[in-house]
């Protein structure tokens, strides 16, 4: 049977066999953690404790400024040691809540079972999202209660679980798939609930047969899921691709999942609704691969909210003598880290630890107009020209050919034979126009 997928893409190299076969493992309780206020796409948080202060775990410490917000939670037990600026795995100094434990993790709850979330109206389910400070786990970081409120005038009919994990090397989404099927199935019936559709999708590529067949067992009882085999492709777990690729719609430029009927969120972002539904248990943690030939024993590890890097690279035995590179998420939409000292945020799907053998020393040639690039691009895009009139700033003609609709997937940089950094052109041209857009509308307000 032939698999369905959507248009252009890449496929690079896989390297999931350093950590598929690997079983969840929890980290243990850190001594430690960070919490910062901005680890979400909309407005920080504002701190609700002062330093001295002591909390418990699961208890809210930083409050929504705005609807595109979402609340952080105490992840450990202990004192506020201080409110300050710590580095941000997004490479930038940001305000953190430093928690030193008492070695209790006292929650500030229990969180038994309910089991009458079928009983609930949608806005409850909503705020109930909300407060437990639910954002998309996949890496976007976009807050889940906001993508389950759309206007009235958007019919959605399809809510579409993004199982995909198209990013090489990376494992957590299919861990969670294989060991945690139920609790998938079971957020993926109450994120259909609160959007009040009937049709639920999920889109699985094929190279985690195991995860497939999991959810499959796991949702047989339902006669509106269907569970979607993908030919392995890179960017499938794009939303635009996505939707593409398991119930052919098209996302029109400019537009949103919710113009064709479509709300997608992530594996582990469902897992996280079902918990904050059926239990009213906070985001305080969440999956991560530690993987890469850089470190010693690749891992999937359930970890706080909030624990340094370096304890987890610990718990995987540490970095290989040779490591020269670290990345939060994987190769292709990863962000290079500086420092261990970085907390694990709600987006960190993954630390990829890389060496001197598998980081590809990139020396620029002259762009030979291929065209490759163009092949590539998902989004149907003109890289070569978009990242020129990034470099040269010329903003008008980036914006006229549409660089705000680049996904920053990286495709293009991926078969550039020249070794061009488009995507990191673009990715700056993208900045500097919405910068420009920001400042232009604050100036009229
Ligand atoms: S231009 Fe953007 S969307 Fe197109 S391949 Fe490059 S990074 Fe991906
Ligand atoms: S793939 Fe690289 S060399 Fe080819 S047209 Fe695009 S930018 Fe130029």
């Amino acid at each position: 049977m032939k698999l369905k997928t959507f248009k252009k893409g890449v496929h690079p190299e896989e390297y999931k066999f350093l950590s598929e076969h690997k079983t969840l493992e929890r980290l243990p309780i850190p001594e430690e953690v960070f919490i910062p206020v901005h680890q979400h796409i909309g407005a920080p948080c504002r701190p609700l404790v002062e330093k001295g202060q002591t909390v418990k775990t699961g208890e809210i410490i930083g409050q929504s400024t705005g609807f595109v917000s979402s609340p952080i939670h105490a992840t450990i037990s202990g004192t506020v040691k201080t409110i300050d600026n710590f580095p941000h795995p997004l490479g930038i100094n940001g305000l953190m809540i430093h928690i030193t434990g008492d070695g209790k993790d006292e929650w500030i709850k229990s969180f038994d079972e309910t089991s009458n979330w079928e009983n609930l109206l949608t806005d409850e389910i909503v705020d109930l999202v909300q407060k437990a400070g639910i954002v998309g786990l996949g890496g976007a970081a976009f807050p889940t209660h906001v993508k389950l409120s759309p206007s009235k005038e958007k019919k959605i009919d399809t809510f579409v679980l993004n199982g995909c994990e198209c990013e090489p090397y990376l494992t957590a989404d299919h861990r969670m798939m294989v060991e945690q099927s139920e609790e998938v199935a079971l957020g993926t019936r109450i994120l259909m609930k609160a959007l009040n559709v009937s049709r639920g999708v999920i889109g699985v590529e094929n190279n985690k047969p195991d995860a497939i067949a999991a959810m499959e067992k796991a949702t047989s009882a339902f006669n509106n899921i269907e569970v979607i085999p993908l030919k392995v492709k890179y960017p499938q777990g794009a939303e635009k691709m996505l939707i593409k690729a398991v119930i052919n719609r098209n996302v029109p430029t400019g537009g949103l999942p919710l113009d064709v009927g479509v709300v997608v969120n992530n594996v582990g972002t469902a897992i996280a609704v079902a918990e904050a539904v059926t239990k009213n248990k906070p985001l305080i943690e969440r999956v991560v691969s530690i993987t890469g030939d850089g470190i010693k024993e690749p891992k999937n590890v359930i970890a706080r909210i909030g624990t340094p890097f370096q304890n987890l690279i610990d718990f995987c035995g540490g970095l290989t003598d040779n490591t020269v590179k670290i990345i939060m998420g994987g190769p292709m939409m990863g962000i290079t880290q500086h420092t261990l000292n970085v907390p694990v945020i709600k987006a960190t799907s993954g630390i990829l630890c890389l060496t001197d053998l598998s980081v590809i020393k990139h020396k620029e040639y002259p762009c030979i107009q291929c065209g490759t690039c163009i092949g590539a691009c998902p989004m149907n895009l003109l890289p070569t020209r978009l990242a020129r009139f990034a470099q040269v700033e010329n903003w008008q003609m980036a914006e006229d050919l549409g660089i705000l609709n680049c996904v920053e997937c990286g495709s293009c940089a991926f078969v550039c034979p020249s070794q061009i950094p488009l995507v990191q052109r673009i990715r700056i041209g993208k900045l500097r126009i919405n910068e420009m857009k920001r400042k232009a509308k604050l100036a009229t307000v």
